[in-house]
């Protein structure tokens, strides 16, 4: 049995929420052991968009510098009406930054990943790559756990920072029949070269369409284009569909079919409406990130969401003797925050896809008004999210 909290902690998930609570714990002294099932070369993604609230933690850690040769800062968010490309609105996103900070950027998520990695182990932070931890005859008092080939393994706390569908999440909360999707989400990786004609500048765009969203921003210093196009699960009859049958069903949809036409890489993702788990910690287990909190990816907040957890979590155990104190201090500082962005993601679901008809043409006005008259009116709705914490 250990003493101290700090001795030995398992950190199960090699995504952000992971990788930045073992760096900011390294640098505070304490050493941890991170258990991820896939190998490092396998742990990729698509596109994804940190904004000032993420990259400023980032650069806390000490890896603004690779991460400038890998990102790309972005200048607005605009949203469009997908049916006439009128735009709707247009944020400027250098009122959230300062000058040369990392501000708002995307970039490839395997790139990111591989930096946190490469400065995880600067830090001798333990890697064990290639082990599912499974909850079979797991207890979270004990704190002895598995890999699905039966190694055993210890630790003085263990974290759960494995993500969507987390299994330590089920550990410690009930999980009911099986929800079914809210949403489908269709991911490509496309050339910007073959898209010629085509101007993607330094902006998210955000295209609306009625009950259907696209969304597309450039990575890799603009050489790709991240596409997303998002519609409600409601009309689907198997969430084993192809990608190509779901793709029929983006109705409005010539722009997506010439991006996807030229897609190096495609992805199809089930999407959930997003929630707080009510129990975030017991006895010597605590969750992060996505295992905690699964939203949507409407404000682009999962992983920025998973960074703050990694870094206030750490905090939290480093300056605490007592575990319980700690881990109580941990949901204090972050559970208003959380709640309020789940809520807001939820809203902006409701708000992206909305059918055509009265709601739909009042939704394009009211934002077009807004951007015209008060577009404090739309920074204010973003600014408490991107405020550094
Ligand atoms: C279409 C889409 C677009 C998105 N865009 C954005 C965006 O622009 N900005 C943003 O901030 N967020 C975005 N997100 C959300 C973001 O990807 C997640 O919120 C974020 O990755 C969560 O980080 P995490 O560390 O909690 O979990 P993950 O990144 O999921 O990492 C969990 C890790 O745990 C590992 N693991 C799982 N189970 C086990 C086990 N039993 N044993 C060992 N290892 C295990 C997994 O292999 C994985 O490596 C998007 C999501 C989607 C679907």
């Amino acid at each position: 049995m250990f003493e101290n909290h700090l001795d030995n902690i398992a950190i199960i998930g090699c995504g952000l929420a992971g990788l930045t609570l073992a760096i900011r714990l390294a640098q505070k002294g304490v050493v941890s052991t991170i258990y991820e099932k896939e190998n490092k070369g396998n742990l990729g993604g698509m596109g994804i968009q940190i904004t000032p609230n993420g990259s400023s933690i980032l650069s806390r850690l000490g890896v603004e510098e690779p991460l400038r040769e890998i990102s790309s800062k972005m200048e607005s968010v605009n949203a469009l009406d997908g049916l006439t490309s009128k735009r709707l609105f247009s944020l400027d996103l250098n009122q959230f930054g300062k000058g040369d900070d990392l501000g708002y950027f995307t970039c490839h998520r395997g790139k990111l990943i591989r930096i946190l990695c490469d400065k995880a182990m600067d830090l001798r932070v333990r890697f064990c790559f290639g082990k599912k931890i499974t909850p079979e005859g797991f207890s979270p008092h004990g704190v002895e756990f598995s890999s699905d080939e039966g190694e055993e393994f210890h630790a003085s706390l263990l974290i759960g920072a494995d993500g969507y569908g987390s299994q330590i999440s089920e550990t410690l909360n009930m999980v009911g029949e099986k929800q079914k999707p809210d949403f489908v989400a269709l991911r490509g990786l496309v050339p910007t070269e073959k898209l010629s004609g085509l101007k993607f500048p330094n902006d998210v765009n955000i295209y609306m369409y009625p009950a259907q969203h696209l969304v597309t921003y450039g990575i890799d210093m603009g050489k790709l284009l991240n596409v997303v196009a998002i519609r409600p699960f409601d009309h689907m009859v198997d969430p084993e569909m192809e990608f190509a049958t779901i793709k029929d069903g983006f109705h409005n949809f010539q722009f997506l079919e010439s991006l996807f036409a030229n897609a190096t890489e495609t992805r199809k993702n089930l999407l959930f409406m997003g929630k707080v788990q009510p129990q975030w910690f017991a006895g010597r287990v605590c969750l992060c990130g996505d295992a905690l909190h699964p939203m949507p990816p409407f404000l682009a907040q999962g992983g920025n969401m998973a960074i703050e957890d990694g870094w206030v979590l750490a905090s939290s155990l480093v300056n605490n003797s007592n575990l319980t104190d700690a881990l109580n201090l941990f949901k204090f500082k972050r559970q208003q925050r959380l709640e309020r962005m789940v809520r807001y993601t939820n809203s902006q679901a409701w708000i992206n896809h909305l059918k055509s008809g009265l709601m739909y043409q009042l939704r394009n006005t009211t934002m077009t008004l807004a951007n015209r008259t008060f577009p404090n009116l739309i920074a204010n709705r973003y600014s408490w999210i991107y405020k550094e914490i």
